[in-house]
């Protein structure tokens, strides 16, 4: 019996080595298009690969997988984070677990896994074969099984062979995204770092928290990578262009309201601009009151007035800034859409259009935020695949 793996990245390989192990006798190709395999897993992580995550704070699956977490529960009971992880030390990757739950491969370094899954692909016998793109199921006729793991694709032609063949496809769309701002005094505060925000865009139902860094383009950090993958088709179709609400405090109003009222009494005599509310770092305290009161920002705490107190109250807690574009993340990115999970059984991960057809990894329509649930979903689905195969009589 033979398989054909199509795309050798983390779902190829991970599949090949599980399926090789559970069944010796299969004779195991991996397809890959490029001139080397596991590039992604190589720069992951800004190269440490943060290769899953304990799901030790994920209360709901849709927080960390907006689009596919109802199959990722599904799958994860058989294979989920804790599989992986003992998979990975077992397979002579020690992991480094970190105290905000990501994981890493204890030398810090994302080659130790490209070195050990190459490895181990040569002592079971995997052939990889580079260079070898498929863009036709003619191409794979003398294969008992294909597994398609051709990872995210931004562009939909890349998945047509796919959808001609029977598989409906989602619109593949851009994740995890920093955003450009049109606001040069904003821009200036480059490096400006804020602990605890909250974001959303105004009208949706996207919204995010967490910390958030300005940049000279916009504003980027964790809470803005995740507001993208909420809302990475919506910003998709707005062309990137949309508005966008901070609550720099991320506070209530009134919390807010109350502290600013405060400092006119504890700080009266000192300037607006020199006393920050909320723990706001200060450059920024200095643009926010500037851009609420104008020349006003110059006077004392006790000079000001009711209205300025609704303003900066109003600034602090849902300041609107208008986002403009996006501009890839240097460290992730990721595609929303691919192969649409009503295409396949979701038990086998077996195509329900042609058989002994599978999918796993991110050609699949699940993909997760930033912290290793991409790769888990590498893992879980190939997993799933590769035992879907063994089995297969
Ligand atoms: C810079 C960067 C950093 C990242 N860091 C992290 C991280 O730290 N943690 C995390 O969880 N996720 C991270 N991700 C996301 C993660 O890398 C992907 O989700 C994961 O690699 C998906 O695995 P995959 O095997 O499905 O796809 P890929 O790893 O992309 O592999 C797909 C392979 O298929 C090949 N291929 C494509 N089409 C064809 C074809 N027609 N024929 C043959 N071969 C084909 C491609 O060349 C590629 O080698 C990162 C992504 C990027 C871009």
């Amino acid at each position: 019996m033979k398989t054909a793996i199509v795309g050798g990245g983390a779902a190829g390989f991970f599949l090949g080595i599980n399926l090789k192990e559970m069944r010796p006798d299969m004779e195991v190709s991996i397809l890959e298009s490029g001139s080397r395999v596991l590039r992604k897993v190589l720069a992951s992580g800004g190269g440490r690969c943060n290769c899953t995550n304990t799901f030790r704070d994920v209360k709901d699956l849709r927080n960390v997988y907006p689009r596919g977490h109802q199959l990722m529960k599904r799958l994860m009971r058989t294979f989920g984070p804790r599989e992986a992880y003992e998979w990975f030390e077992l397979h002579g990757i020690p992991l480094r677990l970190q105290q905000d739950g990501r994981v890493f491969p204890a030398s810090n370094d994302a080659a130790t896994i490209v070195s050990r899954f190459l490895k181990l692909a040569r002592e079971l016998g995997i052939q990889v074969v580079n260079g070898s793109p498929v863009s036709s199921l003619s191409q794979l006729s003398s294969y008992d099984f294909v597994a398609v793991t051709t990872g995210g694709s931004p562009r939909a032609e890349g998945l047509r062979w796919l959808q001609e063949v029977g598989h409906e496809v989602v619109a593949p769309v851009p994740s995890l995204f920093t955003l450009s701002i049109d606001d040069e005094a904003l821009c200036a505060l480059t490096g400006t770092a804020v602990e605890q925000v909250s974001v959303l865009i105004p009208g949706t139902k996207f919204h995010a928290e967490g910390a958030l860094l300005i940049t000279h383009w916009g504003l980027s950090g964790p809470v803005i990578l995740r507001l993208s993958s909420y809302a990475a088709r919506h910003l998709n179709e707005q062309d990137y262009r949309s508005h966008l609400c901070i609550n720099w405090a991320n506070a209530t109003e009134a919390d807010a309201h109350r502290e600013l009222v405060l400092l006119t009494g504890s700080h009266a005599k000192k300037q607006v601009t020199n006393v920050q509310p909320c723990a706001l770092p200060s450059r920024l305290w200095q643009y926010l009151a500037q851009k609420a009161l104008g020349e006003r920002a110059a006077l004392r705490w006790c000079d000001l007035g009711r209205k300025d107190m609704n303003r900066l109250t109003n600034i602090v807690t849902a300041d609107v800034l208008q986002v403009t574009g996006r501009s890839a993340f240097k460290e992730e990115f990721v595609t929303c859409g691919g192969i649409a999970l009503s295409s396949i059984d979701q038990n086998t991960l077996c195509s329900k259009a042609v058989s002994r057809l599978y999918f796993a990894g991110e050609v699949l329509d699940i993909d997760g935020i930033t912290g290793g649930y991409n790769f888990q979903a590498a893992w879980t689905t190939a997993h799933t695949a590769a035992r879907s195969i063994a089995t297969c009589q």
